[in-house]
């Protein structure tokens, strides 16, 4: 390493402790925004080295930036912000195993910020993170060193060095400007997954992310055309939102219903599964399925980075709140009229209705159920999921269902809720 390096890792390691003593709630605004300006960085490859020791992480990239690193705990992560970035890696680039590094993800965190999250197989330090300049052939690098710790020096470390999510709550907790007048119930329709975190795959490298975002956009489409409701999206784009954000979102809007779109895939060795499910909140998953589901559903958090430290992770506490009663009925209700209405539209799972403990699935006083599409691990319903027709159709049956639901029926179970 040149002398130059040196003292570059001394700023940026000093720019990093700086951040942990000082306001965290500031690491985002700080960033200029990457559309203005100065144009995206770009990350071109990606090396890892070492062994269960030592582990050198180099990213090249089109320029020198700034970046802010820390780590994570259960499980051990190391977090690297930057500022936004096109990851132009390899295929498959981080799924590799080597040294201290399990696999690693990257993309998009909010407006003009990008990470890179690593899973670490263990508890590691830090020992060296700076970013070079390009030089004598030579792209710009970011470099990372790992190295072997025990727990207890890890989780020491953490309290020094860390910081929270940056602002990735903050900013988006905003209700909009409320029109005055407008006493249309607001549905609020959840794309999952984002960003960095691109749900589960497809064979032919289809994302989740990129398929329940076009699918909520059709709902919302559906849902306006009708001219009966608000509809609000939790996401527009391409970028994370954590779990709790999601659920705020809905509340601090008074939502009348929020609906979490996903699909699903199997782990091949669990065989083969076909159609849409629909999902309710429950303390105690309806059968293993639902709970291998939620599980990883609840995974999307720690996949972005997010420290969960301080999230209440009580779902038992929340179910026996009175006001959760109230809603567990509406959304169960509501879930049962969604069956109806696909049935009509979409190939459904054997069991349609099923109930787990999802996290997005947690405001006490919004009625609302998880759909999941159907299985992209699965040949004949990755099909569907591409297809626009298919989509219409399916997002046509779900307006149908929120029309269901607002509108008592005259005889019947349906609806009620207005
Ligand atoms: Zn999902």
């Amino acid at each position: 390493m040149t002398a130059r390096s040196i003292t570059i890792a001394a700023m940026l390691v000093g720019a990093v402790l700086a951040q942990a003593g000082g306001a965290p709630a500031e690491t985002g605004v700080a960033r200029a925004p990457a559309t203005q300006g100065e144009s995206l960085a770009v990350a071109t490859d990606v090396r890892v080295g070492g062994d269960d020791k030592q582990t050198r992480v180099v990213v090249d990239l089109n320029r020198k930036i700034d970046v802010a690193v820390f780590t994570l705990a259960d499980p051990y992560r190391v977090v690297v912000d930057l500022p936004q970035t096109t990851f132009k890696l390899p295929a498959k680039a981080g799924d590799q195993a080597r040294g201290l590094v399990k696999a690693f993800r990257y993309g998009l965190i909010m407006q003009g910020g990008s990470r890179i999250v690593l899973d670490a197989k263990g508890p590691v330090r830090l020992e060296k993170a700076f970013v070079l300049d390009a030089a004598e052939n030579q792209p710009a690098r970011l470099v990372l060193d790992l190295i072997a710790t025990d727990r207890a020096t890890f989780m020491r470390n953490l309290t020094v060095e860390n910081h929270p999510a940056p602002s990735l709550t903050a900013k988006r907790s905003e209700p909009p400007p409320k029109i005055e007048g407008d006493v249309r119930p607001l549905i609020v329709v959840d794309p999952g997954h984002g960003g960095i975190d691109n749900g589960t795959k497809g064979s032919g490298g289809e994302l989740e992310k990129d398929i329940v975002l076009a699918f909520a956009q059709t709902l919302r489409e559906k849902l306006e055309s009708g001219g009966k409701y608000r509809v609000a999206m939790t996401r527009t784009e391409d970028t994370f939102i954590p779990l709790g954000e999601r659920v705020r979102f809905a509340r601090t809007r008074s939502a009348a219903l929020f609906i979490s779109v996903h699909a699903d895939a199997l782990p091949r060795r669990e065989g083969q599964a076909e159609g849409a499910t629909v999902y309710t909140l429950s303390e105690n998953a309806s059968d293993a399925e639902a709970a291998r589901l939620a599980e990883t559903e609840n995974k999307a958090d720690v996949i972005a980075g997010v420290d969960l430290t301080a999230e209440p992770d009580d779902v038992a506490n929340i179910l026996v709140d009175l006001a959760q009663r109230e809603t567990k009925t509406f959304s169960m209700q509501f879930a049962r009229i969604v069956v109806e209405e696909l049935k009509t539209a979409a190939r459904l799972h054997k069991h349609p209705l099923k109930s787990a403990g999802f996290k997005v699935l947690l405001a006490p006083d919004v009625p609302s159920v998880l759909v999941e599409l159907g299985y992209m691990s699965t040949k004949d319903d990755l099909k569907q999921l591409t297809s626009a027709t298919w989509r219409g159709r399916t997002a046509q049956a779900l307006a149908q269902a929120v029309d269901n639901f607002f509108t008592p029926r005259v005889a019947g179970t349906g609806g009620g809720r207005n």
